[in-house]
């Protein structure tokens, strides 16, 4: 791209508190041809009140693609452009991957005003080891395709951050338990910079019990923050694995799966997830 081509902004917005804004971000949107918006009539309000001007583009996952060829030919034009999502950062389980990626490709500036995001505010506060950690995102909706995730997991030794959604919270931690064991420490960021804002913390055994009598706790918006497993635990979930490939070669899938539990103290369900995929990669033994 010349020279002159614009840049692209990718800023961070409030994840509640309008306080959040920044004086950068502010001054950024303000400035810039236009603002690619997740949804018009959500970042419409928030901008007016800030008596910002610019011209408003939607960009979501649907139509990211088509309006990202938009985008860059503003840019190539030499005119700025603003990326912002519905709340916290866009991106981070948000829209604006295709946009930024086509913007770099097409050897335009990609500018950070960095802010507010979930993640980063969950584990600022949830008294978690910070040191190391992966962000998950929302788990799958379907029962299934969530437990398998959360098999995968059990042996992590990195804190685990997930979005959730209210609806399906008491659900959720009942699988974690499963899948984790009750004992892991874990904290449940809710309506953070808001009004209601509660961080709840304790066993994911607690958490998950705690979730089934107090409806407040699924209300509004959630971070799950969850202590990585121990060395302990991976220990016993690499001694399993190691098992399983042994008594795989010879034995029925579910009684291997057995064995490999009672003999390494690894949790059932990362055994069973674990076996199906062994057997997955060497169809016909
Ligand atoms: N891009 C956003 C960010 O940077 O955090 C996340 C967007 S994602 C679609 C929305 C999810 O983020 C919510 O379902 C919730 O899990 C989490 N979230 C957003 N705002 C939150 C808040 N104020 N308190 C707790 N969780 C929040």
């Amino acid at each position: 791209m010349a020279k002159a081509s614009g840049t692209l902004y990718v800023v961070a917005t409030p994840i509640g508190n309008r306080k959040d804004f920044s004086a950068r971000a502010r001054e950024v949107l303000a400035a810039v041809a236009c603002i690619a918006v997740e949804d018009t009539r959500h970042s419409a309000p928030l901008l007016r009140e800030f008596g910002i001007a610019s011209r408003l583009v939607s960009l979501h996952e649907h139509n990211e693609a088509a309006r990202a060829a938009e985008l860059i030919d503003i840019l190539k034009a030499g005119r700025d452009v603003a990326l912002i999502s519905d709340a916290g950062t866009p991106l981070i389980s948000d829209p604006g991957f295709r946009l930024v990626n086509a913007a770099q490709e097409a050897g335009a500036r990609v500018c950070a005003v960095p802010g507010p995001s979930a993640v980063t505010a969950a584990l600022s506060i949830a008294g978690i080891a910070t040191d190391r950690f992966i962000f998950e995102g929302f788990l799958a909706e379907k029962t299934a395709a969530r437990r398998e995730r959360l098999a995968a997991l059990a042996t992590e030794t990195r804190t685990l951050v997930f979005y959730e959604a209210p609806h399906r919270l008491a659900e959720s931690l009942a699988d974690m338990v499963s899948a984790l064991g009750g004992a892991r420490q874990a904290a449940i960021a809710r309506e953070m910079t808001k009004m209601h804002e509660t961080l709840y913390r304790g066993s994911l055994d607690a958490l998950a019990a705690a979730a089934l009598r107090d409806a407040d706790m699924s209300r509004g918006e959630i971070v799950v923050v969850i202590a990585g497993a121990d060395a302990t635990q991976e220990r016993a979930g690499e001694a399993g694995e190691a098992l399983l490939r042994v008594l795989l070669a010879e034995l029925p899938l579910k009684q291997a799966v057995d064995l490999a539990v009672r003999a390494s103290g690894a949790p059932r369900n990362a055994l069973y997830q674990k076996a199906l995929g062994i057997k997955a990669d060497k169809p016909g033994e």
